[in-house]
């Protein structure tokens, strides 16, 4: 798949700079027959995108990054906390079904469980409450707490991970959102407090803006 649509002249100048670099933009201009003033956006793109590099007084030479490497790196410096969104917690003594009107009300799929002191203490997801629901207990008695899935089998991301990384992980344990933890001491063990959401709409938005739309 090309991530980047590169025009044909840039293709041409890739080449040019593929096979005689390094090069001056004046030669890559000659070879190309127009003007060193019409190459300078194409050269500008190219280097922006990190495909070609640029020495003074040595010229243009070929970086060896595909495309493909472009997006890796873009997508490998945006952080989680650019992108997160607001986690929507509630205690695990919390009713199952208050846990879902919550759900409804904030309009997120998964809710994040605490403790009083703001801890992880689990999450449910929209399935877990089906579950519960379908399990015939009244929801109105039975605490989230019960139906939820509990650390330390809680995949979490941290603010200054990278958004690959983090959709990696979605990706990898099949889940639709992590909460975004601190991690802090607290009398004596290590706890995390959640600070954010990192969903797949998150990507989903940050795929849109990437593209300028
Ligand atoms: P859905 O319930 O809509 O399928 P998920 O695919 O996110 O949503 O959840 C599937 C199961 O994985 C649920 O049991 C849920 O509790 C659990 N789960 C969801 N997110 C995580 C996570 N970040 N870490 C560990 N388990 C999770």
């Amino acid at each position: 798949m090309n991530y980047i649509e590169l025009t044909k002249r840039q293709e041409k100048i890739l080449e040019i700079v593929r096979n005689h670099g390094p090069i001056t933009g004046e030669e890559i201009a000659q070879k190309l027959n127009i003007s060193r003033a019409a190459l300078r956006p194409d050269l500008a793109i190219l280097t922006m995108a990190g495909l070609l590099g640029a020495r003074p007084r040595v010229g243009y030479y070929y970086t060896g990054r595909e495309p493909r490497d472009v997006i890796a790196g873009v997508l490998g410096n945006i952080r989680v906390q650019e992108v997160q969104s607001r986690p929507i917690v509630v205690r695990e003594t919390s009713t199952v079904y208050d846990a879902i009107v919550t759900m409804f009300i904030e309009d997120v799929g998964t809710i994040f469980v605490v403790s009083e002191e703001g801890f992880l203490e689990g999450l449910a997801s929209r399935k877990d409450m089906l579950k519960a629901t379908m399990g015939g207990k009244d929801i109105n008695k039975l605490p989230v707490g019960v139906v939820m899935t509990r650390m330390p089998n809680i995949i979490v991301t941290y603010p200054d991970e990278s958004v690959l990384r983090a959709a990696e992980k979605l990706i990898h344990h099949q889940v639709d959102s992590l909460p975004v933890v601190e991690t802090v001491l607290h009398e004596g063990r290590e706890k995390y407090r959640v600070v954010g959401r990192f969903t797949k709409t998150n990507i989903t938005r940050l795929f849109v803006s990437l593209a300028g739309k």
